[in-house]
């Protein structure tokens, strides 16, 4: 378990900051959010440097533990993110497939997108989605009816994630997996704009410098990511737990995603309840 200090934390947050300043997506994270938000971005900055991170490769956003979390996500789920990068999506295997047939840079998951849940038996659409991490994250996520999010680039995670959590309170909790180079500044960035939850840092595959991350924020991105064993078991344990604490049910039990603003957002299906 590694346990940064408080100095490298905000040293790798300043030097990703500093290095960011030229790109558009750092130009609106500052106008969009930081100048126009200004108390709310002073408080938010106030919860990054308070809070305690003992363990960098799953870090809470919030000092509360999961006895709160796990409530107030099921309470509104649809409210609560869960998200994980495109980097994740499988790459073409010699002999077995030619990778995710939605495209690996985008934000689509044929599967999640034709998804129903209860009977018929789902299908896949490629023997890449058999083996995909994706498609049982974004799974469990209908089970909680929590909205699902494939990112892809900073810009995007700024346009369609944080400002309307920030603007509208369209999300206020978050499950998130990513790379651990963007771990502080997207974790700084989410408490600014009031979301708790927990993000998990990739164990394999992930970039390591600023460069490999910026190419990847334009889709130039080979290796596949994937989260510890620990990290995949913390990160489904919370998810069931908010499933279990939801109390949907019924006709407005949601059983299908709709895409809406490149979120999959969870709403009920034409299946009868089950
Ligand atoms: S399940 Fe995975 S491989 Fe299949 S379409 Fe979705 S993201 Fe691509």
């Amino acid at each position: 378990m590694l346990n940064p200090s408080r100095a490298d934390r905000l040293a790798g947050l300043l030097e990703f900051s500093i290095r960011s300043l030229p790109h558009p997506y750092a130009r609106i994270f500052l106008r969009r959010i930081i100048l126009r938000h200004p108390v709310r971005a002073m408080l938010g900055i106030r919860r990054y440097w308070l809070q305690s991170v003992t363990d960098i490769q799953e870090y809470r956003l919030s000092d509360s533990g999961e006895d709160v979390f796990v409530p107030r996500a099921a309470c509104a789920a649809e409210h609560l993110l869960v998200a994980t990068g495109f980097c994740q999506k499988p790459v073409p295997v010699a002999g077995k497939h030619d990778g995710c047939p939605a495209g690996r840079f985008n934000h689509d998951c044929l599967f999640l997108t034709a998804l129903e849940l209860g009977p018929p038996a789902e299908r896949f659409a490629s023997r890449a989605c058999e083996d995909c991490f994706v498609r049982v994250l974004g799974h469990a996520a209908l089970r909680a009816g929590a909205s699902f999010a494939i990112l892809t680039s900073a810009l995007d995670v700024a346009e369609q994630i944080l400002i309307p959590a920030l603007e509208l309170r369209r999300f206020t909790h978050v499950l998130m997996a990513l790379c651990p180079y963007s771990l502080e500044p997207m974790s700084f960035a989410l408490q600014v704009c009031c979301m708790d939850g927990y993000v998990f840092a990739f164990d394999t595959g992930a970039c390591s410098d600023y460069r490999e991350w910026l190419l990847a924020d334009r889709g130039d991105k080979r290796e596949q990511t994937g989260l510890s064993a620990t990290g995949i078991r913390r990160l489904f344990n919370l998810l069931n737990s908010v499933a279990e604490a939801s109390s949907q049910s019924g006709p407005s039990r949601p059983t299908v995603f709709e895409s809406i603003d490149h979120v999959l957002r969870p709403v009920p299906g034409r299946t009868a309840p089950f």
